[in-house]
């Protein structure tokens, strides 16, 4: 997955264009300069994602962010996400104020339409599913269910760009769409990420909130209107130079990444006793990560441990990963702060400690996630193959 994998020429080349200049902001100072990155690379993004708005901001939590304060979510609403995602799914939610609620997985390991619809409250504003490891959340029933409640669908499509359902870019399927574009993500600028929609409104939202709610009306930045609150999620120009080398590449890396995710998934088909991650069948994953199954927990422990020690790196077992599943959440789940937390937030979080957590704890036990890397080589991808068929044979 890490476009920090190849940095060359062509990064090279944008960065030096902004070092030229020496304009390092996104906005203004147009006297000084000839290029404007940030804008080219939304223009990329909405070009290529067939989408009428992108708007950059510094990083992909603040995508998440920006993009349920540009929906509307604020104080005291709730927003229901899977219990398996990256902790900023959680962070951006108690971030605008409002309340996380989790919802269970299926073997998509995306949200579960029956476990959302559960969950569902009058306070219910917003789901908000996470397409991780490149995998897909089967999306037209989460769709039904917001139709039906009248609830905004924030896609994080972070892990997964490239990859598609029924036909449309993943991220460009709900209300808004959430990319990182951090340095271990399939397209980097080091740090970012970009929010994509189709709504307008949404958009000219994202553009003030990001940037202290200036309306960017008027030529004289000092003399702008600021209509309503907003922070700085701004991305400098030197990330977005980045990007825009970056970006240009990414069908290039999307071809490498489904190219060696096929060699090492042919082979580990020979594994009886494994099976695979669930993928939509109206959709086309991107490849960043292969997802598996072993038939128990304690195979699936075993596996990771031989599989670490038989130099097969970057494979991750998600189920006591400090960052990506509810099992090490504490500091959620008990809401540990530097400071005092807001009382809505503290009156309104749920007792995550009632919640049936059986669904997704019985598939993260058994997922193995093996990273898909830019950099192999073809004949390493292959005895990499072969070398993780024969350790997992010993043991399923
Ligand atoms: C990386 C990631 C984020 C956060 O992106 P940053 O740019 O690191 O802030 C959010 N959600 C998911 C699923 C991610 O993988």
């Amino acid at each position: 997955m890490p476009g920090f994998e190849f940095f060359g020429d062509l990064e090279r080349k944008e960065v030096n264009d902004v070092l030229n200049t020496g304009v390092l902001m996104r906005y203004g100072f147009d006297g000084a300069r000839d290029h404007y990155k940030a804008e080219e690379l939304e223009q990329l993004i909405s070009t290529r994602f067939d989408v009428n708005h992108t708007h950059l901001v510094s990083s992909g939590t603040a995508a998440l962010t920006v993009a349920l304060a540009s929906a509307g979510v604020g104080a005291g609403d709730e927003v229901i996400m899977p219990m398996f995602t990256f902790v900023a799914t959680f962070e951006a939610i108690l971030s605008v104020g409002a309340i996380p609620v989790l919802a269970n997985i299926d073997e998509t390991l995306g949200l579960n339409a029956n476990a959302v619809e559960k969950v569902i409250t009058k306070r219910t504003k917003a789901i908000m599913p996470v397409h991780m490891c490149g995998a897909i959340t089967d999306l037209d029933p989460l769709l039904k269910l917001c139709k039906k409640h009248n609830l905004r669908l924030i896609e994080d499509a972070c892990q997964a760009i490239g990859g598609t359902y029924n036909g449309k870019l993943l991220g460009t399927i709900g209300d808004v769409g959430c990319f990182s574009f951090d340095y271990v993500k399939t397209v980097t600028c080091g740090e970012g990420g970009a929010i994509v929609t189709n709504n307008k409104d949404v958009y000219t939202n994202a553009v003030y909130y990001s940037d202290h709610g200036h309306d960017h009306l008027g030529v004289d930045r000092g003399k702008d209107e600021h209509p309503f609150l907003g922070y700085n999620y701004r991305i400098s120009e030197l990330h977005a130079a980045v990007g825009v080398a970056q970006f240009k590449q990414l069908d290039a890396f999307l071809e490498i990444q489904k190219k060696y995710f096929t060699i090492i998934e042919d082979a580990l088909r020979t594994v009886k006793g494994l099976t695979f991650r669930e993928i939509p069948e109206v959709g086309e994953q991107n490849y960043s990560f292969l997802s598996f199954f072993l038939p128990t927990k304690e195979k699936t422990q075993l596996a990771h441990k031989a599989l670490s020690e038989g130099g097969i790196d970057a494979t991750f077992y998600w189920f006591d990963n400090n960052w990506h599943y509810h099992t090490k959440w504490e500091h959620l789940k008990e809401l540990t702060a530097l400071g005092n937390v807001s009382r809505t937030i503290k009156e309104n979080l749920p007792d995550y400690s009632n919640y049936d957590y059986e669904a997704s704890d019985a598939i993260i036990a058994r997922t193995l996630s093996c990273l898909i890397k830019l950099s192999w080589t073809e004949e390493e991808v292959k005895e990499r193959a072969s070398n993780m068929v024969t350790i997992l044979n010993t043991i399923v």
